[in-house]
């Protein structure tokens, strides 16, 4: 049976798609973005052991060459994420799809649905399509949350399973992408073009940084590639803020006024824009 690495799952969540969801973390990510909030997330453990000793509370082990976490014992003082080679976190967990929805299931009299988010979830591509199989079997509204990083092909093939999706466009413009995440956004744009005129996606996200994205040109052009579709999708601006970032770029988080130009440029394209 096909199994998962999960970073972490959150039972009841209001900010990760409509309504109150339980939300599933995946490991992994193929972009390495300049302001990511949690770097954490984005290469596996690889069980070197090297974090046991960094952790004060005797929650790290190895155990048959496995990374074994005792989060009864853990104080989350992040002392072993910061001391490893690659950033990782040695707290990830396997899951089997059953295992993942004896949690899911406990939780579904109070939830809207369930978000899969990461990392970056369609990495763990076939983990993915048998959540989101079992969510339909379930009779439970599956959402992605997903940087749009995937061969065109294979997103077709698993918006079949998913309701909607949460998806990122981070720049309209291949090499500022590519500066920005190490990935060029070419899969990220047609994906983008055939969910939105399946209307499969429920809001698209662009982060704005001032001083290093062309954010007019990119809330202009993303803007008009949402309202041009027909679909329902909402467009969200998001405040970049600068905790906790560690980037070799100088980043600014925008003014106000920044927002607010962007968000009239989005309304004067006709789509529904929503500034967090
Ligand atoms: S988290 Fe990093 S340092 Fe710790 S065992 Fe995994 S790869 Fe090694
Ligand atoms: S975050 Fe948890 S597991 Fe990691 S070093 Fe701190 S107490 Fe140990």
């Amino acid at each position: 049976m096909v199994k998962g690495i999960i970073n972490k799952i959150i039972r009841f969540s209001a900010v990760d798609g409509p309504g109150n969801r339980t939300v599933i973390f995946m490991q992994n990510c193929n972009f390495n973005c300049s302001y990511c909030h949690n770097p954490e997330t984005i290469n596996s453990c690889t069980s070197c052991g090297i974090c046991i000793s960094s952790c004060n509370s005797n929650a790290l082990k190895l155990v048959n060459n496995k990374m074994y976490f005792d989060a009864n014992l853990c104080t989350s003082c992040d002392n072993c994420t910061n001391i490893c080679p690659t950033y990782s976190s040695p707290k990830t967990q396997e899951y089997t799809v059953d295992e993942l929805f004896k949690i899911i299931l406990k939780a579904k009299p109070f939830i809207s649905g369930i978000t899969i988010s990461g990392g970056e979830c369609t990495v763990q591509y076939n983990f993915l399509k048998e959540i989101l199989i079992r969510a339909k079997k379930e009779n439970i509204s599956a959402f992605i949350d997903t940087n749009g990083h995937l061969e065109p092909d294979k997103m077709k093939k698993l918006s079949k399973y998913f309701d909607k999706a949460m998806f990122d466009i981070k720049s309209f413009e291949e090499k500022e992408h590519f500066k920005l995440t190490g990935i060029t956004n070419n899969y990220v744009l047609q994906n983008a073009d055939f969910l939105l005129k399946s209307d499969k996606i429920y809001e698209i996200r662009t982060v704005i940084v001032s001083n290093f994205l062309n954010n007019k040109n990119n809330v202009e052009k993303i803007s008009k590639l949402i309202s041009n579709s027909q679909s329902t999708a909402n467009y969200k601006l998001i405040k970049f803020k600068n905790h906790s970032v560690k980037s070799k770029y100088k980043l600014t988080e925008p003014s106000d006024e920044t927002i607010l130009e962007l968000k009239t440029i989005a309304e004067n394209n006709n789509c529904n824009c929503i500034i967090v």
